[in-house]
């Protein structure tokens, strides 16, 4: 689609205005077309869709029933990021939509999300006065399954949106891990603590950002958000946060 717009030239309102006739936009949540044209999402299905109300855990942003500080995993386990903020709980309807962009192709759903969070969540991302987004990276051989890194879809979005560079090549994933939905805790991070890390060629070049904000589709457990932390870290990030479509909720 992009091609096709550069191929247009500098009037890429008549492309995208012939795009949207031969390739109308899907709702994210039913995957019917949407109305009215101009619309990301159906305003009914919006309403289907849990935001992220307060209060939030301090740590990862997830909501938390009573006055307490932290979650129960943040408690539990030792978190080496700032904090992070999701847009939205995880229930069928996102775990569904969120699926269909992972294993179904359906990147463009990524133009919601990304305007959403920019909308919703733009001036605590902006707090974060970080210098790069940077997606969690996949393994190369899933990223040949699947044709595009969501997270990196994503962080392109959030990125344009919130005049924000995107750094896709600070954080490389070199071991294949098992899937971490049949894993505890405890053992994912085991899991991905060796599989990410920072090239040699960008430790050596210097000029690391000091601060950056980690982009995902989804934080469960919060063992990948700590994995590549604890690798941005070793390599001299001095900051990192974190960004998610959606977030496991304790209620
Ligand atoms: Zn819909
Ligand atoms: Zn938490």
């Amino acid at each position: 689609m992009k091609r096709l717009i550069s191929y247009y030239g500098p009037d890429s309102r008549i492309a995208e205005a012939v795009i949207s006739l031969l390739f109308p936009r899907r709702c994210p949540v039913c995957e019917r077309i949407v109305t009215p044209k101009d619309a990301y999402i159906c305003p009914d299905c919006a309403k289907k869709l849990s935001f992220v109300k307060a209060p939030v855990c301090m740590k990862c942003g997830k909501e938390i029933g009573d006055g307490r500080e932290y979650c129960q995993d943040c408690m539990r386990h030792p978190r080496t990021f700032e904090r992070g903020i999701a847009l939205l709980n995880y229930n069928e309807k996102a775990s569904r939509s969120v699926s269909r962009i992972k294993y179904g192709g359906r990147r463009e759903y990524l133009d919601y999300y990304g305007k959403a969070m920019a909308e919703r969540l733009g001036s605590a991302i902006r707090r974060m006065k970080a210098q790069t987004f940077v997606p969690v990276p996949v393994h190369p051989a899933r990223l040949r399954e699947r044709g595009f890194n969501q997270a990196a879809e994503l962080a392109a979005r959030l990125g344009e949106l919130l005049s924000l560079p995107v750094d896709n090549g600070l954080l490389i994933r070199a071991k294949k891990t098992a899937r971490q939905k049949d894993l505890n805790p405890a053992q994912r991070l085991a899991n991905l603590e060796q599989a990410f890390s920072v090239p040699e060629r960008r430790k050596k070049e210097g000029k690391l950002p000091e601060s950056v904000i980690l982009v995902d589709d989804i934080y469960t457990t919060g063992s990948t958000i700590e994995a590549c932390t604890r690798a941005l870290k070793a390599a001299g990030v001095k900051r990192v946060y974190f960004v998610s479509i959606c977030i496991g909720s304790e209620r």
